[in-house]
């Protein structure tokens, strides 16, 4: 046996469901999709059945532009979980387009972080499944 087949665990898989089949399929094409009631247009994020405004149960999607600001942010060191690399900066994104997510920044050191940091969104494809959502200094991202 492959003595480093015990170390390759899998990636955590998301609970994909009819409601939120829209956003997985997204980001696999390279899209931010995200949540709008069809009949009041707010947004939302994580998707749901219904809208949390006017309790609405005819959704539909936008694709969000992607850019977006820190609005807070948690810096995962210990313990050091497989497969995710650390220190994990783990950020809550205020997206431009009015809703926020919590996803992952990448490639900026864990002292530069900053709430109000401008980011903009990228994909980690992880196989054929599945990709995830990360984001970028808008800076370093070349603007
Ligand atoms: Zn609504």
């Amino acid at each position: 046996m492959d003595p480093h087949h015990a170390l390759a665990l899998p990636h955590p898989r998301p609970g994909i469901t009819p409601d939120n089949r829209f956003f997985w399929d997204g980001l696999r094409q390279r899209e931010l999709r995200i949540q709008r009631c069809a009949a009041c247009h707010r947004l939302q994020h994580p998707p749901a059945p219904m809208c949390s405004g006017c309790h609405g149960f005819e959704m539909e999607s936008i694709v969000a532009s992607g850019r977006g600001t820190i609005h807070s942010f948690v810096i995962a060191e210990h313990p050091a979980i497989p497969p995710f690399s650390y220190p994990n900066l783990i950020v809550l994104v205020d997206l431009e387009e009015g809703t926020r997510l919590v996803s992952r920044l990448v490639d900026v050191a864990p002292e530069v972080v900053a709430i109000g940091m401008a980011v903009v969104v990228d994909y980690e494809r992880i196989d054929d499944e599945l990709t995830l959502h990360c984001f970028r200094s808008l800076e370093t991202a070349g603007g």
